[in-house]
């Protein structure tokens, strides 16, 4: 198992107006928008590239161009802030959807809904802004193992605690993890210290 954090200014000054409590909905989700560029950028250094033929206004000559195809899973509702990120960057990624909430009786995540589009030969990116326990992520990812079949699967967070990092190098240590930040440790209720708060709440208004 992988873990990558980025460790770029433009990263940290991102993250710090992302964690501060006065930044709003709209400029949260504008934050992170260009975080999450940042983050793609990163989980996708080694996509796959290949020879083409090309000619400048000077002269013919030899470039490289992807020839890896992306899937995008945002994980509800979180994962939907980081989205725009993979399609601004990849506009032919297809996108897929997972819901996951808690089951009152077992506590276990469970997935509420589901639309994943066929996934041969394509990278799959799971996207879900905290990675908390790492009960939801790793269930996410699970989900599109046994429904689909990408060519790898990379799991991409804005903030990782170490507890939701040791759960997925358990549980899925094929899967490398590219985070934004890896903070100090979870509260009694499974939230992220340092952190943000409810990445949800904060992106989508809803207090
Ligand atoms: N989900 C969030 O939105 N925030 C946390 O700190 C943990 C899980």
């Amino acid at each position: 198992m992988s873990l990558t954090v980025l460790d770029h200014p433009l990263a940290h000054d991102l993250l710090s107006r992302l964690r501060d409590a006065d930044t709003d909905p709209a400029e949260f989700r504008a934050l992170t928008r260009r975080l999450g560029w940042l983050l793609v950028m990163e989980a996708t250094r080694d996509l796959a590239t290949e020879a083409v033929a090309i000619a400048t206004p000077m002269e013919p000559t030899e470039a490289r161009r992807i020839s890896e195809r992306l899937v995008a899973i945002p994980v509800l509702r979180a994962g939907l802030g980081l989205l725009d990120a993979v399609t601004d960057l990849y506009p032919d990624t297809v996108v897929g959807y997972l819901g996951l909430e808690r089951d009152e009786v077992t506590l276990q995540p469970r997935d509420y809904y589901a639309k994943l589009p066929p996934m041969d030969g394509r990278r799959a990116l799971v996207v879900d802004p905290m990675l908390a326990t790492g009960g939801s992520g790793s269930a996410a990812i699970t989900h599109v193992q046994r429904n689909a079949d990408p060519t790898s699967i990379t799991f991409i967070c804005v903030v990782a605690a170490p507890e939701g990092v040791a759960l997925l190098e358990r549980e899925h240590p094929e899967v490398p993890i590219v985070a934004g930040a890896l903070d100090r440790q979870l509260n009694e209720v499974g939230f992220i210290l340092p952190g943000l708060g409810d990445f949800g709440d904060r992106l989508h208004g809803t207090f």
